[in-house]
């Protein structure tokens, strides 16, 4: 769903690689604890440019 977004932040692909491989071995847990932390992550790849 949020993918796009997803993809250009290194910490989310991190969690979404993460989340797959815990649900490959069952480990739902883990799986459902990467899933929250994608979704509050809050700026994925659209962070404001950065201050002087
Ligand atoms: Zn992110």
């Amino acid at each position: 769903m949020t993918a796009d977004a997803a993809r250009d932040c290194a910490e989310c692909v991190r969690l979404e690689r993460d989340r797959e491989a815990a649900r490959r071995v069952g480990d739902w847990s883990r799986a459902t604890d990467c899933a929250v932390l994608l979704r509050r992550h809050p700026e994925h790849g659209t962070k404001p440019a950065r201050r002087p």
